[in-house]
């Protein structure tokens, strides 16, 4: 038998034969949103409190279903773990504390290739005030908001597909960025206005005219931090 520590009472412990099933739930009160318990049925006591490095709950309810989707692969890992070192033969008639056996590797999850969701809407344009189209990534990356220049080979892909978002260097600046430009005058459209009513779309859903997805190949860097990401979210 292996007796498991429980969580919150270091001194308590569960015999592991008396476990049938765990589970995990978002940690109640926990001071970020991507932390999760592991409990233990029938005797629903916590035997691990773990970070899935998420991040934040996005605002978003299409961001909340992909972020979801990542606390929800990686609680699986850690369950995964958890049942792993509960029925090891090798610690039989131990003492054992989770926390120091349970150590989830997400770097498993580190893809070539993203598929991203597009989203195409109508915003008046600040210089003439018609209403012109933009395009916009939609979804999370590891639990950061996407943006245009996030990933190196997103923004040609989408200039590729739609013509009115493309290269402008700004005055004064050095290098060129992709922007929505307005297709009545061509001045772009600065990103702050398109994601200010990006996250208005959440109110008015209908607003959207077009969705698409687009397949981005990630380069050998952002592979990197990609996996990087999985161990400490540090973008
Ligand atoms: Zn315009």
């Amino acid at each position: 038998m292996v007796w498991i520590q429980v969580w919150a009472d270091t001194n308590e412990f569960l015999r592991s034969e008396k476990i049938q099933s765990v589970s995990y739930r978002l940690q109640k009160n926990g001071q970020n949103d991507d932390w999760i318990e592991i409990v233990a049925h029938p005797m629903d006591k916590v035997i691990l409190g773990i970070c899935t490095n998420a991040g934040k709950i996005p605002s978003i309810e299409q961001d909340q279903k992909a972020w979801q989707k990542l606390v929800n692969t990686r609680a699986h890992l850690v369950i995964e773990e958890v049942i792993r070192v509960i029925s090891d033969s090798d610690q039989r008639a131990k003492v054992v504390s989770l926390k120091d056996l349970v150590i989830p590797d997400f770097e498993y999850e580190a893809p070539g290739k993203l598929d991203i969701e597009i989203w195409v809407w109508n915003i008046p344009c600040q210089n003439c005030h018609k209403e012109t189209p933009v395009v916009y990534p939609v979804g999370a990356f590891f639990g950061y908001m996407l943006e245009f220049n996030f990933l190196s080979n997103l923004p040609r892909l989408l200039a590729e597909k739609y013509p009115f978002f493309k290269k402008w260097s700004a005055k004064g600046k050095d290098g060129e960025e992709y922007r929505n430009t307005c297709t009545h005058c061509g001045e772009p459209q600065p990103d702050w206005r398109v994601m200010e009513s990006y996250l208005d779309l959440s109110n008015n859903p209908e607003i959207v005219k077009e969705k698409s997805r687009l397949t981005v190949t990630l380069t050998e860097e952002e592979k990197a931090e990609y996996k990087k990401a999985g161990i400490n979210s540090s973008w």
